[in-house]
């Protein structure tokens, strides 16, 4: 069974009003860790820690992170991003193999300098950062956000030991590990969970990446501001996909980041599904 940490940093909005109560039956499992960036309420292993202004300096430029500091989010937006900072060491210690990163902000429209679209700064960047300096080099993202995730993309462009594949609204290429894929409107389920399979998974298995990283964003849903078409039970099954690739090339160092997707609702029906999924509880199967 895997050991899952669920990394909780929420300061704003109202997609995430129903957590963490919405993982009753989750959270009480002996393989789930809850890291809370709010309440210090175990014995301290399980505090949140926020983002170092030492690492936010070596994905970003200094003027970017000026900038963030006079928006009036900066705080939060460490906080965001030091999820899956910590996500990252937690499994390199191997206290968890897996992890779910509630985010404040999102993450992969963060580039080296510049920012938008409510992500400030881009955790799995500083992550991966954070863990090649503790020697390990190779790495996938792959992005089901229904945007393109330029942020990423502008950091890891000419990095060969990092695998990016985004599915989103650009025209299709393949260069140099840099992956787009198309979704068009009205995709069914099956259809996404066919480009998955057939784009991400074989490249990943060719790829061996010793981490993997999901941005996982739900506006690509039926109803949400970018949808694609897709109802709320293909997520789970995502995550199924994607937890299954991790297991089989990389011990499942798997980190899912969660990125876009406004309504409560569909948040407290496919998130609760996706971590039941990541550590093997089986309470929706
Ligand atoms: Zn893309
Ligand atoms: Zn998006």
């Amino acid at each position: 069974m895997k050991r899952t940490g669920i990394f909780f940093t929420y300061f704003q909005g109202e997609r995430l009003r129903d957590f963490p109560q919405a993982l009753a039956g989750i959270l009480d499992k002996e393989n789930v860790s809850y890291y809370d960036a709010v309440y210090d309420s175990h014995d301290g292993l399980y505090y949140l820690a926020p983002a170092s202004e030492e690492l936010l300096l070596k994905v970003h430029s200094r003027d970017m992170v000026q900038e963030v500091k006079l928006s009036g989010d900066y705080e939060s937006a460490l906080y965001s991003a030091g999820g899956t900072v910590q996500a990252a060491d937690e499994i390199w210690q191997g206290r968890i193999d897996n992890a779910f990163v509630f985010t404040s902000y999102g993450d992969h429209h963060a580039g080296r300098n510049f920012y938008g679209g409510m992500c400030y700064f881009n955790s799995a960047a500083l992550a991966i950062t954070s863990l090649r300096e503790r020697g390990i080099r190779r790495f996938a993202i792959v992005d089901t956000d229904c945007h393109h995730g330029d942020g990423t993309r502008d950091i890891f462009r000419c990095d060969d030991d990092v695998l990016h594949v985004c599915f989103c609204y650009q025209d299709y290429q393949d260069n140099h590990h840099n992956v787009d894929v198309r979704i068009p409107y009205r995709t069914s389920d099956e259809e996404y969970l066919v480009l998955v399979k057939q784009e991400f998974i074989p490249r990943a298995v060719v790829f061996k990446p010793e981490y993997i990283f999901w941005e996982f964003g739900y506006d690509a849903t039926q109803g949400e501001y970018g949808d694609k078409g897709l109802t709320r039970d293909c997520h789970p099954k995502l995550a199924q996909l994607i937890k299954g690739v991790a297991d089989k090339v990389c011990h499942g160092r798997l980190i899912t980041i969660l990125c876009g997707g406004s309504d409560r609702s569909l948040a407290t029906y496919i998130i609760p599904r996706i971590i039941d999924c990541l550590a093997e509880v089986g309470r929706y199967q």
